[in-house]
């Protein structure tokens, strides 16, 4: 199948050429004319497949044929978990509207809100943005929704999981018409809370799966090692960065504050490397998102902020050095490398605050893992029995001849954990677990 099989305008079309693309991809092959219809999608496919093109193109394809709705209310909403990934969908968007009559604009949480209100009263065609912010626009009356002619959710199950149905709910009641399309595209969409909520947004959807989030991306290499507590984590990561053969490489902590204490620690070794979390203000963000995708610095340290969605063609390495709270984000995270068919690595590091975590992933992945080891830098965590031997243990104490050598092993897993505690798995900051789990919990939330 060529792109010349969907019938898109030639305006588009040119693009698509322009662009260098010659064949659809399986989901554009499959999403771009079932959107063409006019249906509601659910689609999902694997990370770097090319999503972004086969939601732009039936959307423009559709304001190109159809008479607006009305006049002045925006055509077409794209929202995205993030301000990073709304502006590169943007930018991509913009590659088409380009030479149109179509107007689109970005709305982001951290930007000038009175700016966004005379960007909002110049009736925009397409808005572009975060969930937060544009309901907040919505409740104020700066635009309203009654011509909108199509919904549509990039990394939709993010979204949720960031707290935003209501912000959705407000904006799908406020574009509640019968002509009213929605798209929901994601690599990972397959939980009972998308479903619920795909049943409140969308009108009989049709299902597009191009094979599983569980199924494995051929393109990128995972490999994981053990790790007994933070000290050793950074060696595996210094002897990674000596060894690996890297373009650019982003590097996942846990919390905000591991990503400044790493990059600058990198820094001071002379490597280039830079850090990007949610407690930078927006114009160090732009500007940090920009340098690297320009490629001035080599090492991206970052938290699930950017798990999602972003298409930095030269990162060849992602590095878990914690493993992701959210199961599925470990799916995304690794989806920043082998993107449109390149190839990637990826290397997870996984101590004992992460086991819980790595056995997430690992019945996420429906594989049994095993893990590599360096020869200089082997450790002494094994990973943590299941909680069920320690209760048995615990049960058989009464048993005097045997209970001995049980309790001596509980204690030993109790042992280990204390050691990951204490010497610093987590960052200092996370000792007081209260701190932990704000820190955690907020840490990429993009609300206004
Ligand atoms: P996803 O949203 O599935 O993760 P993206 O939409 O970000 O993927 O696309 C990943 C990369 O693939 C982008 O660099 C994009 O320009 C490129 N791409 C999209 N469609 C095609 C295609 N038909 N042929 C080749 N490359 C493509
Ligand atoms: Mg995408």
């Amino acid at each position: 199948m060529q792109f010349s099989d969907f019938g898109l305008d030639k305006r588009l079309m040119s693009m698509v050429e322009h662009l260098g693309f010659s064949t659809p991809t399986d989901i554009q092959q499959q999403a771009i004319p079932a959107a063409m219809t006019g249906q509601d999608l659910i689609a999902s496919s694997k990370t770097g497949s090319g999503k972004t093109l086969a939601f732009i193109l039936p959307a423009l394809q559709r304001l190109m044929k159809n008479r607006p709705l009305s006049k002045r209310d925006p055509r077409v909403v794209i929202l995205t978990p993030t301000r990073e990934l709304a502006k590169q969908v943007f930018t991509q968007l913009r590659l088409f509207t380009a030479g149109t009559q179509f107007k689109a604009v970005l709305i982001l949480g951290g930007e000038n809100f009175n700016d966004q209100v005379k960007t909002l009263e110049k009736d925009p065609h397409f808005l572009v943005a975060t969930p937060g912010r544009l309901a907040d626009h919505l409740s104020q009356g700066h635009f309203y929704l009654n011509g909108l002619e199509l919904l549509i959710l990039d990394e939709a199950d993010r979204m949720l999981d960031l707290g935003f149905s209501k912000q959705l709910s407000q904006i799908n009641n406020a574009a509640d018409h019968r002509k009213r399309q929605t798209l929901l595209f994601s690599a990972t969409l397959d939980h009972a809370q998308v479903n619920e909520f795909a049943q409140e947004l969308l009108k009989k959807p049709k299902r597009i799966a191009i094979g599983s989030a569980h199924t494995e991306h051929k393109d990128i290499t995972k490999r994981f090692y053990l790790c007994d507590h933070l000290d050793h984590k950074q060696a595996l990561l210094e002897h990674f960065l000596a060894t690996e053969d890297y373009q650019q490489m982003i590097i996942f902590t846990a919390t905000r504050s591991d990503t400044e204490r790493l990059s600058a620690e990198l820094s001071a070794k002379g490597l280039s490397a830079v850090a990007l979390s949610g407690d930078l203000n927006q114009g160090q963000r732009n500007q940090i998102m920009d340098g690297f995708s320009k490629g001035q610095q080599k090492i991206l340290v970052t938290t699930d902020l950017a798990s999602r969605g972003l298409d930095l063609v030269n990162v060849s390495h992602v590095i878990n050095f914690d493993m992701p709270k959210h199961t599925e984000e470990f799916v995304h995270r690794i989806g920043r490398t082998g993107r449109a068919g390149s190839k990637g690595e990826s290397i997870s590091f996984v101590g004992p605050k992460d086991w819980l975590s790595f056995k997430n992933v690992e019945a996420f992945l429906q594989q049994s893992i095993t893990f590599e080891q360096v020869a200089k830098l082997k450790g002494k965590f094994k990973g943590i029995k299941p909680k069920k031997a320690a209760q048995t243990t615990k049960a058989k104490t009464t048993d005097k001849t045997s209970s001995k050598k049980k309790v001596v092993k509980t204690n030993k897993a109790k042992k280990a954990f204390h050691i990951a505690h204490d010497v610093g798995d987590m960052p200092v900051l996370r000792k007081k677990s209260v701190i932990a789990i704000e820190d955690i919990d907020n840490t990429d939330n993009e609300e206004s």
